[in-house]
């Protein structure tokens, strides 16, 4: 019988697995797919020699999460590639911003606003592991309260209301309404104001880099360490009951609360799988990948220093856009963003070719194509871009849907992260990582803290795996037991 048994292994499982390796457990992952990495794929989806990123493309949270950090991945085959800036955001009729690591050069590009963008992540940039160690995990008491505190309490606050008070030009404004809509939510939402802040700060932390050869790296290098830990994944295993479960002590899922709900269901009390199906997704996405002719012609040129482009113009266009798809509305322009990986790794395309990748969000299970109006927010910025295109791969809230039944509806991260969401993920729990079995976790996004390539939920979750497999009897009978059962042994 194995210590633990994973289901699923994207970066969350992986994270978990070795965590538990790492302490003696012995581990075994089940993944669906005939591969290993969940977000972290990557595959030719256009055209031979045109390496695309299937889901996450750019690593500002991997390439800085305390975890991640601690691992020998370099030596199993991960290297960062940093590009000389992490965001360009275009406007119309004026240069674009860019956020660069230096926070003087980027706060220089904000006219009237650089000193306050300066006073607002200077602060910051005195520990910023440490603030980040501290962000990056369930609700608990930190380290450094104080700082956090400092980050936190404004971070409470709508995006819209923090940034037009601090900021009176548009174009700081316009950077941070980019940086604030990776959260999927409205930025009249509290909260919205720490994402934006957030992804900021790690812009001057790191330049967000993107992973060599694809992000399959990611998950190709955690699967390497975990089985240099002598841990086993076996690739093809679709758990869609407990009787697809090997014998184990405890098991945890990289899935969404869903399918912890569905499988799970015998042996989990009918009042907690109620509230797990209460769960909240939000909205999906709608993904392009292009095969290129040459790299993006941005209008201004320097958009093509940036991993990561964030397209939707003004503050004020960027909250109406993301407002809209929460009121289940496709927005004429909505906020697109892009990664361009290939301008930093020639890996992924064939010489002088380029692979595109970009996405906007759209309304939960949405089957509208959108590729018409990500094309002309593209041309708005960067003219004569479709001209370029020598073809292209569409993915929409279904197709992600049936890739990985952990996107629900086309939700990429896991889920709404509003402020009760956020703090009680999955469901409202000391231990968010234990179920009401106690001998079944849940490691995926759909815990703290959230989406992104991270690794921290699986890390917590195994964290407070462990615990419990210090406490199980040593003559416990093997999960899954057939039947009805509601206590552990
Ligand atoms: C289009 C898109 C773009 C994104 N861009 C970024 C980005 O640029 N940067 C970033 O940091 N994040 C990005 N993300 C988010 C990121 O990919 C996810 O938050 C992250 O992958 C979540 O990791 P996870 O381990 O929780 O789950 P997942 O990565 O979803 O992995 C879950 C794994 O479990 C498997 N599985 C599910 N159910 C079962 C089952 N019943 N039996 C067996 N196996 C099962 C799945 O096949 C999958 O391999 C993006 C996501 C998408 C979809």
């Amino acid at each position: 019988m194995d210590d633990a048994v994973v289901v699923g292994s994207g970066p969350n499982g992986l994270a978990a697995a070795i965590a538990l390796a790492q302490a003696g457990a012995s581990v075994r992952i089940l993944e669906a797919r005939s591969e290993v990495g969940g977000g972290i794929r990557t595959a030719e989806l256009t055209l031979p020699g045109f390496a695309h990123d299937v889901c996450s493309g750019c690593h500002p949270m991997g390439v800085l999460s305390p975890w991640f950090r601690s691992l020998p991945l370099a030596e199993h085959g991960l290297r960062w590639i940093h590009p000389p800036a992490s965001v360009a955001h275009p406007l119309d009729g004026e240069p674009a911003v860019l956020l660069r690591r230096s926070l003087r050069e980027t706060a220089s590009g904000l006219g009237a606003d650089a000193r306050a963008y300066e006073n607002l992540f200077a602060p910051f940039l005195r520990a910023p592991q440490e603030l980040l160690a501290d962000l990056l995990g369930p609700l608990r008491i930190p380290r450094h309260p104080i700082r956090l505190a400092r980050f936190g309490l404004p971070g409470l606050l709508p995006a819209t209301g923090a940034f037009r008070a601090r900021f009176r030009g548009q174009r700081a404004r316009a950077l941070l309404a980019g940086c604030a809509a990776h959260s999927i939510l409205p930025l009249e939402r509290p909260l919205t104001a720490a994402v934006g802040t957030l992804f900021a700060l790690t812009g001057h932390m790191a330049d967000w880099p993107v992973a060599a050869g694809g992000s399959q790296a990611i998950g190709r290098a955690l699967a390497s360490y975990l089985r240099a830990l002598g841990g086993r994944i076996e690739t093809g295993r679709h758990v869609r009951s407990l009787e697809d479960l090997p014998p184990a002590r405890v098991v945890l899922f990289d899935t969404s609360p869903a399918q912890l709900a569905d499988i799970g269901a015998p042996i989990l009390p009918a009042g907690y799988v109620r509230r797990l199906r209460r769960y909240r997704y939000g909205p999906g996405a709608f993904k392009l990948d292009w095969a290129l002719d040459g790299p993006i012609p941005w209008r201004d040129p320097r958009c093509l220093e940036a991993s990561t482009v964030h397209l939707g113009g003004t503050f004020d266009e960027i909250a109406a856009g993301e407002a809209a798809v929460w009121r289940g509305e496709h927005p004429e322009r909505p906020f697109v963003l892009i990664v361009q990986q290939s301008q930093f790794d020639n890996s992924r395309a064939p010489a002088g070719k380029h692979t595109g990748y970009a996405y906007c969000h759209v309304p939960p299970g949405s089957i509208v194509d959108r590729t018409d109006v990500i094309e002309r927010q593209i041309e708005r910025f960067a003219p004569g871009f479709r001209d370029r295109i020598l073809a292209r791969h569409t993915t929409c809230t279904s197709d992600l849907e049936r890739d990985n039944p952990n996107y629900v509806g086309g939700a990429i991260t896991g889920g709404v992260a509003d402020l009760w969401q956020f703090f009680t993920r999955p469901v409202a729990r000391l231990d968010p990582y234990s179920t009401a079995n106690p001998r079944l976790f849940i490691c995926s996004a759909s815990t703290p803290p959230g989406g992104g390539v991270h690794g921290m939920c699986g890390y917590f979750a195994a964290r407070s795996a462990l615990r419990r497999l210090r406490r199980l009897p040593e003559n416990l009978s093997p999960l899954p037991c057939s039947g009805r059962l509601r206590r552990p042994v």
